[in-house]
This record gives C-alpha cells, structure tokens and sequence, in this order.
C-alpha cells in the first residue's frame, strides 16, 4: 500500500508544504506519530486545541451532542449555539454574536458590519476598511485584501476596493487616512501572529480607539488568534484596556472544532437584519457543544494561570543562549535563534520530539493552555540544547 504522504501528495491540492510528520493520536499536550515517537506539541494546531488533545471532559460534551442532534439548519432555534453566545457576551460585554466557521469568515462577516453601519449613517463611498502593515486577517479575496502583507496580493486579481494599509505605531499616518474621509473601520490584531508576534503600543492601541470614537468609525480587533485566554485574558484587548466595537474569534474558540465568531457591541449589533448574512454551517450544535465546555473551564483561575505560565515561560527562553528577541504575551510567544532560519529549527525540533511554529523570521510557539511547567520544563531543555549547537 501506498503511504499517507503519497496518497496525500497526489490528491490533495499541494498548497500545504506539510513537515515530514504524520500524527495519528494525541492526549493532552503530547502528539503520537505513526511509529509511536511522542511529540510535546507547542503548536496546539496553531491554536486551536485550547485544551490540548482530546480533553476528556471536552470530548463528553461534544461526542454528547453528536448523539443529540448532530446538525440543525439556521432555520430554527437550538440551544447550544444560544447558550454560547449568552456566555460570550456575559463574558466580553458585547452585545450579540454572529456565528461563522473560520477567522476569515468571521473577519468577513467584521466587515459587512462596518460598511453596513456606514451606509446606513452616511450613505454609499464610506466603505474603505484601514488595517496594518505586517497584519494577517484570513485567505479568502476579503481577508487577504485586508492583510497587509505584500507577498498575499498576488495571483488571484483583481483584488477588492476599498483597503488602505497604514504602518502599526504611526498614529499620524492612520489620522491622515482617516482625514481623506471614506474610512468605515479600523481593524488591527493586537499581537500580530502570523507577521511575527509583535504586540502592538498600547498607547498606540488608546490611539486607534480614540481616533474611531472622533470620526465615528467602527473599530475591529481581530482576535482569531489572541482571542479565548491565549494571552491569559479571556480577549488580549484586556491587556490593553480598549474595548473595539467588533471583535473577531476563531481558532482556540471550539478547543479543536471549526468556528468563528463575531461579537458586536450595542452600536453596532442591530446593523444586519434577516436575510443580510448568514452560513449553514454557522453555529453547529456539536461546535457550540465544543466551545461551551471550552468557555466552562475557562475560569479566572485557569486565566491566571495561562498568563503566569505565558511569563514563566518567555523569562526562560529569554535566559537561553542564543535565543533572541523573545516576544509575545501570555502563551503566544515568538524568538529567533541566532545562526538558524525559523523554518529549520522547527524541523529540527520535529526530530527532537517537540512541534513548534513558524512566524516569518521568528519560531513561534501557541502551546495548549493547559500545559503544565514539567512539560514547559522539558520543551526548555529540547529547545536550549537546540539552540546552543547552533
Ligand atoms: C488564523 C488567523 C486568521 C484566519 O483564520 P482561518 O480560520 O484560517 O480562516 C485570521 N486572523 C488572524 C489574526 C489569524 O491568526
């Protein structure tokens, strides 16, 4: 027979370049390959397995609603979709919630809203939606318009109207776009992932907010990534002391089920009426199932600690020889190692039995929440011992 890498080379469109790493299993915050090698998994599929693999309690709920009822269409009431909004809410102060399947999805769905709430205000032409430089908002024509990254803008022309992109921290540079007129909204991600793990200013941060409050632009956060206690607040938004008028989830959200979700504060959560947006897949009850237990036990304690081991764990990295430019808040965290590119350090820790990320220049680690300071333990000494044969 032939191997899963073949059969998957052949039928799968290659727009992955996959490690050479086939996993079959996982139980909290170690993966298994198909020979049984254990991996300590500091990728948590880029964020999404907020509480590792196959969490018991997580796995009860879900695989509960799977015999319940498995899917119903938007057509019709249901309770687990209702019962994660309310907590949603309840948790954040936002007003109402729109259910996607994706961060791009959501972040699609972000913007809707804003060009909505404009036309309805001020009427057609004030639709152009400013994000930053460096950023990275999704892959659909939207999204990837609205990322701010030079090498996304190809191919697939013509791109959409209506994105402007200004350098994070140039507060001057975003009040002269806004001055031109046309501006809908501001949408920035607080700590940039994919662009390298960089936080923003959070004076910068107070900046934006105050510019959308002046000129009555809705200002959008996209918490694909920094959302549901990957930076040991609930949102990363909390750190910073703003609160943005949309706010986009995704990844961690469902604890490995797709979702996406929009939460829209009073001003805004009335904008789209029946029939103005919508998905089939969107508030699936085994992915609400999902994300409710993932929501439940994520308490103030559990928080406390994501952000505790978060510090614990760039104090330590940052004490490693040859490990520069440790960045990152709470348990997302980017370095460089000095004398390898990111991407071969990574596929040398594949060898080593630990998975890590890439964010351009920077290896970028998204652990599961519930990692434990032995497991961070281990990963130091992997990494370090790594890091010092370079
Ligand atoms: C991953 C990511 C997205 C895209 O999410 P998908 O689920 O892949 O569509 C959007 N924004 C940010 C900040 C992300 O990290």
């Amino acid at each position: 027979m032939k191997s899963i890498k073949d059969i998957d080379k052949k039928h799968i469109i290659n727009t992955y370049n996959r490690y050479d790493l086939e996993l079959v299993e996982g139980m909290g915050v170690n993966a298994y390959d198909i020979d049984n090698k254990e991996y300590i998994d500091l990728s948590a599929g880029i964020g999404v397995n907020s509480l590792g693999f196959c969490e018991m309690g997580w796995v009860a709920s879900v695989t509960q609603q799977l015999c319940k009822l498995n899917h119903v269409s938007n057509l019709f009431y249901s309770q687990p979709d209702a019962l994660l909004a309310k907590s949603l809410c309840e948790r954040t102060g936002y007003d109402k919630v729109f259910f996607a399947n994706s961060g791009a999805e959501a972040n699609e769905g972000a913007i809707k809203i804003a060009r909505k709430y404009s036309f309805d205000k001020y009427g057609k032409g004030r639709h152009t939606v400013v994000t930053l430089v460096n950023s990275f908002h999704g892959r659909t024509i939207a999204t990837l318009t609205a990322t701010g990254q030079d090498v996304y803008h190809n191919y697939f022309f013509p791109f959409n109207d209506g994105f402007e992109y200004v350098a994070a921290g140039d507060i001057d540079a975003l009040k002269e776009i806004v001055a031109k007129g046309g501006v809908c909204a501001i949408m920035a991600e607080l700590v940039q992932g994919e662009g390298g793990v960089i936080p923003l200013d959070k004076q910068y941060v107070k900046a934006i907010r105050e510019i959308c409050n002046d000129n009555d632009i809705l200002m959008i956060i996209d918490e694909v990534q920094t959302g549901v206690g990957r930076t040991g607040k609930f949102l990363a938004a909390e750190h910073f002391g703003i609160k943005a008028d949309i706010t986009t989830l995704a990844k961690g959200l469902g604890g490995g089920l797709p979702i996406g979700a929009v939460l829209a504060s009073e001003k805004c959560s009335s904008t789209l009426g029946y029939g103005m947006h919508g998905t089939t897949f969107g508030g699936n009850p085994i992915v609400c199932a999902g994300a409710n237990y993932v929501l439940a036990r994520m308490d103030s304690d559990f928080l406390y600690e994501a952000e505790q081991k978060g510090e614990y764990f760039q104090e330590k990295l940052a004490e490693i020889e040859g490990i520069e430019e440790v960045s990152g808040l709470g348990l997302m965290i980017g370095f460089k190692v000095s004398g390898i590119e990111s991407g071969d350090f990574v596929k040398e820790g594949i060898k080593r039995g630990l998975i890590m990320l890439t964010a351009k220049q920077k290896v970028r680690l998204l652990p599961p929440l519930v990692i434990t300071y032995d497991e961070i333990d281990k990963a130091l000494a992997i990494i370090a011992a790594m890091a010092k044969k370079q």
